[in-house]
């Protein structure tokens, strides 16, 4: 299959603008050629004709989009009280079916939004990644573990220990699904506990994500006893492996200078961290120690619409606003956050960008919109601009995963869109019964 687009974003590490480029995609779902028409090998394939902005299936690096079921719940409390008021209580009552209803309809909207994977944290996986394989996404799938009276953890981290020992780190069509480890947090788990999960995690190459410095009240404990949850995580051999730090908004110097060294991926969560009043991370900080920055929605009753176009123009925003300097992040930056630096940070050189061998992950976004009046011929700087700062994910049509076309005309090619609201309707009016 060809892709014939009027501009191509690659995503590359100088965010390039490809005018009158084509996409070639082999059978196998991977990328053959990106690159200019005039350059493109011989082709005999099926053609499509776009009109508008082609560019990678974007990355979501922190999730938990079976939370669909739970949107607009507690709205308006902070952080540890819309957990313990809010969130875990109707959490306690969601059954692994609940789970996959809610994954369903995140999944369809993530792809609607642009978002071909999402790393997920989370519990009742099977069903989970069931309703990642119906919709057509990717998953990066970390099993939450959590060690709470009555839910001690150990088993949580064996049974997804023994299910990567039986299916493999990645698995699925077109390795869609990937399995790993989501230790909630410091503030749930010992020291000794993260080192133990992150050591299983290691000797299998798999992702470790976990919750670091979100607010500012839930880390003071081991604040106290070792300085920072970074310094923690060093100090108790956790780093080393592939580790996940979401949020990470209350870092220090010495923190990011800690997650460089250990090669840290970070997942910024900007509208989730807004909207608890959880503050704002320190993006420049992060990206200029080189650490591998992407972006996350959070889950949707914390980062509502699962729209990462919009967590980028947070992300330009809240970093121009905190720097008090608008060119601390521009709007290509922003996009490769939502796009190679989300795979950066979730370890995956497979997706996030246009290059040869990558999946064919594609977004088009139609250009007939007011955002883009001033033409796809206006200067590489405007049309980026014009996708981050204005047009975000409202317009974007088509989708393909490996490719195949999982999105047409902005609705799912596999899932009915009603029917997957209807269900999380329904498990929602028995969340509130109950
Ligand atoms: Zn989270």
């Amino acid at each position: 299959m060809r892709l014939h687009s009027p501009v191509v974003l690659p995503c590359d590490a100088d965010c390039s603008v490809l005018r009158d480029a084509v996409v070639d995609v082999a059978d196998d779902g991977r990328i053959a050629y990106c690159g200019p028409r005039a350059d493109a090998p011989a082709f005999s394939g099926p053609s499509h004709e776009l009109t508008g902005v082609l560019l990678p299936g974007l990355v979501n690096t922190h999730a938990h989009s079976p939370m669909t079921v739970l949107r607009g719940l507690g709205s308006d409390l902070p952080l540890l009280r819309w957990l313990r008021e809010a969130m875990w209580p109707a959490e306690a009552k969601m059954t692994a079916r609940d789970v996959g209803a809610g994954m369903l309809l995140g999944a369809v909207e993530m792809l609607r939004n642009g978002v071909t994977t999402s790393a997920e944290m989370y519990f009742h996986g099977e069903q989970l990644v069931e309703s990642v394989l119906a919709a057509g996404s990717r998953v990066v799938f970390g099993a939450a573990i959590l060690d709470l009276p009555g839910t001690p953890w150990r088993p949580m981290a064996d049974e997804i220990s023994a299910w990567i020992d039986a299916d493999g780190l990645r698995s699925g069509p077109h390795e869609r699904i990937e399995l790993g480890y989501g230790p909630h947090s410091a503030y749930v788990l010992s020291p000794e506990t993260l080192a133990e999960i992150a050591g299983e995690a290691r000797s299998r190459g798999a992702l470790f994500q976990v919750h670091v410095a979100e607010s500012l009240d839930e880390d003071v404990a081991q604040r106290a006893s070792h300085g920072s949850v970074p310094r923690l995580l060093e100090s108790s051999g956790v780093l080393g492996g592939r580790v996940l730090s979401a949020h990470s908004v209350h870092l220090s110097e010495e923190d990011v200078a800690i997650y460089a060294r250990h090669g840290v991926g970070v997942a910024h969560c900007p509208g989730s961290n807004g909207k608890l009043a959880s503050g704002i991370a320190p993006l420049r900080a992060l990206l200029d120690a080189g650490v591998h920055v992407g972006l996350g929605t959070d889950g949707p009753a914390s980062g509502d619409d699962l729209d990462l176009l919009e967590e980028a123009r947070l992300a330009a925003l809240y970093s121009r606003l905190s720097t008090m300097d608008a060119s601390s992040l521009g709007a290509a930056s922003a996009l490769l956050l939502a796009t190679r630096g989300g795979a950066a940070a979730l370890g995956r050189d497979d997706v996030g960008a246009l290059e040869p061998g990558r999946w064919a992950d594609l977004v088009h976004v139609d250009a007939d919109d007011p955002a883009f009046a001033t033409g796809l011929d206006a200067p590489d700087e405007q049309v980026l601009a014009n996708l981050v700062w204005a047009a975000g994910a409202r317009r974007v049509t088509d989708v393909w995963v490996a490719g195949e076309r999982v999105v047409a005309g902005g609705e799912s090619t596999r899932v009915d869109r009603r029917a997957a609201q209807a269900a999380v309707g329904e498990v929602s009016a028995r969340l509130r019964a109950s």
